[in-house]
């Protein structure tokens, strides 16, 4: 087989593909994240088992960022604690660009188990999603407690409790020798179509929701990680004996950052004079380090 350019689509890695069902007026989203996903968290040393946490996170940013309609649209995901390992972990999702890092106390790390639970990472925390529609001037922002055996469930709850939309989300992580694999897929019930207001209680009384969501979650994580199915392939695998299922090409993902000089100058410039004295180096130089990519921009204070 030829070799493939990385990022090209046909290695069906780092893209989004949308679908919709509409005789059950359900949507989805599909994403799998390769050499995107490597690109991120090379960036940061982190041991595996929060790498895998980042990874999920980002694969959580990808199918909702897939959600998004206009350019600029922003989606963020926050997740805050207090007494758990991971004090912060961020990632957020804008025109195809996908960024995200955490805080860790390797310290405290080390005291964990080998397979840690989402409250041994986070003990106390929360998760705040806000999307961020700048035509409109519009933000939308949920905060759900950080509970359930991952992320993952931690978002679904999110659009249960905040929004409430049924929604079914599956996410999967490896890593491995040759890199990191991670996907998922977010299916919604809409019954009144994508802008309507819609009613958490089809979730128990919907047979269109019950029928599509029992589907969705028989994905199974090897079927996420296997690169020679398409994104499309999957969403056929689960849903062909439907009698329309519309698909449509989302993003291509690539890693981005929106750090540079002159948005730390100005992050610099709220610091009181003597504090930036004191982050001085004996030539007046600060340098700091993008959180995100871990690039270090010398600025002449
Ligand atoms: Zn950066």
């Amino acid at each position: 087989m030829a070799q493939q350019h990385p990022d090209s689509p046909e290695t069906n890695f780092d893209r989004i593909l949308g679908f919709t069902i509409p005789a059950r007026d359900c949507r989805g989203r599909m994403v799998r994240l390769g050499p995107v996903l490597d690109d991120i968290l090379a960036a940061h040393d982190y041991p595996p088992a929060i790498k895998h946490v980042l990874a999920e996170a980002l694969v959580l940013a990808a199918l909702m960022g897939g959600l998004l309609k206009e350019r600029d649209d922003q989606l963020t995901i926050q997740a805050q604690s207090e007494g758990g390992v991971i004090s912060l972990l961020v990632c957020d999702y804008r025109n195809g660009e996908l960024r995200g890092y955490l805080s860790h106390d390797p310290a405290e790390f080390d005291r964990l188990g080998a397979d840690p639970s989402l409250a041994d990472l986070f003990g106390q925390g929360y998760l705040a999603i806000t999307f961020d529609i700048p035509t409109s001037d519009q933000r939308y922002q949920g905060l759900v407690p950080l509970e359930g055996a991952s992320l993952t469930h931690a978002v679904e709850a999110y659009f249960a409790q905040s929004e409430q939309v049924p929604t079914l989300i599956r996410t999967a992580v490896r890593s491995g020798a040759g890199g990191c694999v991670a996907g998922g897929m977010l299916i919604q019930h809409l019954p009144d179509g994508e802008e309507g207001r819609e009613r958490l209680h089809v979730r128990f009384d919907e047979p269109e929701w019950e029928h599509i969501s029992i589907l969705g979650a028989s994905l199974r994580p090897e079927e996420i990680f296997e690169q020679s199915l398409s994104l499309e392939q999957l969403v056929w695998r689960l849903y062909h004996e439907e009698p329309e299922v519309r698909v449509v090409q989302g993003e291509h993902l690539t890693k981005g950052c929106r750090c540079s000089v002159l948005h730390f100058e100005q992050v610099l410039a709220r610091f009181p004079k003597d504090e930036r004295r004191d982050m001085a180096d004996e030539n007046g130089v600060i340098v700091v380090d993008c959180a995100f990519c871990s690039r270090k921009f010398p600025i002449l204070d």
